[in-house]
């Protein structure tokens, strides 16, 4: 295979430690040391004068090239047009999307500033693979810098219907330059159902089979690649957890109750607020489960700098602290509510520790707490997920309780459902979902859109 290029927001520099890095850093860091290449983005720095070459770091056959952005273009990309126009737009989130001109202006250059700096590290082999909503032009401003070479492009967040897209002033640019990829990969057939939507009604392309539409003049492979996890990795360390299991359960969760455990970043389209109402639900509507069940949601927070995720952090505080004050006594509390982040590894002891994992995202293109969760069960007990259909995740676990998030009366039944579920039900689904993520991990995942990239007949 030719040498790979991958391009995101952020660059993850795997050193040795694999449990430091995120599940996609180690993939992508895999298919990078096995064929030697570049991983190009944003330090995550801001510098009032951002140095005008990348600053390069070599691991192995790796070179992983960084460069700062000024106060200014960190404001308008990404503050501005990444996180507060296109994640709320795409996660329907409408009523939070803000538009502003200055902020795609921003948006823009940034991505034409990746380009020019990319662009002196490609060789003419190179397989080009860029990640996510932050850089959608990038592929277009590469092409217009000469590159020929098959660039592929995966989204990790929903494609929203053609309906929402529209709403965005400068929708139909942001879609031509989309569709200077040679690949653009979505998670879910929802995804993909709403870009064909798109490109048949909108932006007059049509479809032509085999996982190929022709639109603004090119021909380009669309299809679903859903990601996965590192399922053996997770299944080990679960493993280790069951050894010393014990210590962890009466060390870390006291008590003989049963936990129902929440784990996402501080974010709106999480649904944690309609969550925390659910699982008020559940103790006003099922009274026997007060002093029975207490509720762990892991929230840590993120992009604290948007106001809208300053706002949702206080309403949950106000959220929780009213339920436990409503409902505690003077040895339990319902809801524990921690800001902080975990490790992977204590993640996975929570998780095979609670009978119930909850995840009720409003929107999400996939959700990987969903697919930790279930690895993480001891096989001869498992406990059960409550999961969102609309989490891209529902798609395949589809043997999980599934629930609308905004029905807090079904989201109550489905918990209680799951605490007095019999053991042969649980291991029967959980046997199930096990068997996709066993099947679809995040090393398939990564091969399987390599795979249909380097074998892209690109026309440029
Ligand atoms: N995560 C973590 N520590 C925490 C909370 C989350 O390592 O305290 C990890 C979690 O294990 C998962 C990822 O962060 O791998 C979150 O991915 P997901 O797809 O669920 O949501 P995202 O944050 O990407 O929207």
């Amino acid at each position: 295979m030719s040498r790979l290029v991958v391009v995101s927001n952020r660059v993850t520099a795997v050193t040795d430690k694999k449990a430091k890095a995120g599940g996609l850093a180690v993939a992508l860091q895999d298919a990078l040391q096995e064929h030697g290449g570049v991983w190009f983005g944003w330090s995550g720095k801001v510098s009032p004068n951002p140095s005008s070459t990348p600053e390069k770091k070599q691991v192995g056959t790796v070179t992983y090239a960084t460069i700062d952005l000024s106060r200014k273009l960190y404001n308008e990309y990404y503050s501005g047009f990444a996180n507060r126009t296109l994640w709320p737009l795409f996660h329907y989130r409408l009523d939070l999307t803000a538009f502003s001109k200055q902020n795609y202006s921003g948006y823009q250059q940034v991505n034409t500033l990746f380009a020019s700096k990319l662009l002196p590290l490609l060789e003419d082999d190179d397989l080009i693979w860029v990640h996510d909503y932050h850089l959608m032009p990038l592929g277009d401003e590469l092409r217009k810098a000469g590159v020929t070479r098959p660039i592929g492009f995966f989204l990790h967040t929903p494609f929203p219907a053609m309906e929402i897209l529209t709403a965005l002033p400068s929708h139909k640019t942001l879609v031509k330059a989309l569709c200077a990829y040679d690949v653009i990969g979505f998670q879910t057939e929802n995804d993909l159902r709403a870009f064909l939507d798109y490109i048949v009604h909108e932006a007059g392309g049509g479809i032509m089979g085999n996982h190929l539409v022709h639109v603004f003049g090119r021909t380009i492979r669309v299809e679903i690649f859903p990601i996965g996890i590192d399922t053996e990795d997770i299944v080990k360390t679960a493993r280790q957890t069951m050894r010393s299991g014990r210590k962890l359960r009466s060390k870390d969760m006291p008590g003989e109750r049963e936990w129902i455990i929440g784990v996402d970043r501080l974010d709106y389209s999480k649904g944690l607020v309609d969550r925390f109402h659910s699982f008020q639900r559940l103790l006003e509507t099922y009274a026997a489960y007060r002093g029975r069940v207490t509720f762990m949601q892991i929230a840590p927070p993120s992009r604290s700098e948007v106001p809208e995720y300053k706002e949702i952090r206080h309403e949950l505080e106000a959220q929780a602290g009213h339920i436990n004050g409503r409902f505690a006594e003077y040895d339990w509390v319902p809801i524990n509510y921690l800001n902080k982040s975990f490790t992977r590894k204590e993640l996975v002891g929570f998780y095979q520790a609670s009978r119930i994992g909850l995840v009720t995202p409003l929107r999400d293109g996939m959700n990987l707490v969903a697919k930790e969760y279930v690895a993480s069960q001891n096989p001869q007990d498992p406990g059960v997920l409550v999961l969102s259909r609309f989490a891209g995740a529902a798609r395949e676990l589809d043997t999980a309780l599934i629930v609308n998030p905004f029905d807090y009366d079904a989201v109550a039944e489905a918990i209680a459902k799951g605490l007095d579920m019999p053991l042969e039900e649980r291991r029967e689904r959980w046997a199930a979902m096990m068997e996709v993520l066993r099947h679809n991990t995040l090393g398939v995942w990564r091969d399987n859109f390599l795979d249909v990239l380097s074998n892209c007949p690109y026309d440029s």
